[in-house]
């Protein structure tokens, strides 16, 4: 074991212990050096890294924003907020990027490998359990309301006799340059449980899901089509079922003749009959 003193690796600045990050081989990273990396790198993700991985880091960092920042133009914005107006995330689908809110570094869309959403709730006061009883514009109110959940199937139920206090929408990244292994995403950022906080807070975790979703099925699709060519050239050129008979009797006429094998006019078969 070597001795490790609180000096920044990097800087030679002296690493103080509340903004000091470990680095996996013991060695510290200090609050000003630690800036040059995304602010979503955390402890654990400082952890499994070494001085030279950090520095390789500090140019990957700065690479990814003189590279992308320009160039990205985002074709979808999702809000939070009571107002709407706090960008939570954007999306530059053309490029297949993202970025989140107060980050100026641009990821892969098809770095995000999992999420899940975190609802964080607290018990409600006796006045707050009155005002639901009785007041049908609040946004407890709302939520326990079938109304409230309908919208939102894919968002978790607040437990009765709680409110909701802060709805996260979590995204786990695969192994990516940037070494970034989850992004929380705020999406009640005001900080009030009001009922337009809470509905705009559904509705951005909502759009998220659905575009996280539908971009999974995309990117699903687009490796079906790379691998199945044959099959959809071959389903476009018969396009009709009079068409497709037309050709399996050609087919078969080649079989008979010895011109193409069995398996052959099998493969074929089958590719005609979108088997
Ligand atoms: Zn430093």
């Amino acid at each position: 074991m070597g001795f490790f003193s609180d000096k920044c690796a990097f800087c030679g600045g002296k690493a103080t212990i509340l903004t000091r990050n470990k680095l996996g081989d013991g060695s510290f990273i200090c609050g000003d050096c630690r800036t040059k990396v995304s602010h979503l790198v955390s402890s654990s993700d400082f952890e499994k890294m070494t001085k030279s991985d950090v520095q390789e880091l500090f140019e990957t960092t700065e690479r990814n924003i003189a590279e992308r920042s320009g160039a990205f133009t985002p074709t979808m914005t999702f809000y939070a907020g009571a107002s709407r107006n706090k960008i939570v995330m954007e999306a530059d689908e053309n490029h297949g990027w993202f970025r989140v809110k107060d980050e100026k570094v641009v990821f892969d869309l098809s770095d995000i490998a999992t999420f899940k959403m975190n609802l964080r709730t607290s018990e409600l006061s006796e006045k707050e359990k009155e005002e639901q009883k009785n007041n049908n514009n609040s946004f407890m109110t709302w939520l326990f309301s079938n109304d409230g959940y309908n919208n939102y199937p894919e968002v978790p139920r607040c437990p009765s006799g709680r409110k909701v206090t802060g709805l996260d929408f979590v995204l786990t990244m695969n192994p990516n340059n940037l070494h970034v292994s989850k992004i929380t995403l705020n999406l009640m950022p005001d900080w009030s449980s009001t009922k337009e906080a809470g509905q705009s807070a559904y509705d951005c975790a909502h759009n998220l899901y659905q575009f996280i979703q539908n971009r999974a099925a995309n990117n699903y699709q687009h490796n079906n089509t790379a691998t199945s060519t044959t099959n959809a050239s071959a389903s476009t050129s018969t396009g009709s079922s009079a068409d497709a008979y037309e050709e399996l009797k050609k087919l078969k006429e080649l079989l008979d003749m010895g011109i193409i094998s069995q398996e052959e006019f099998d493969a074929k078969k089958k590719a005609i009959l979108n088997l």
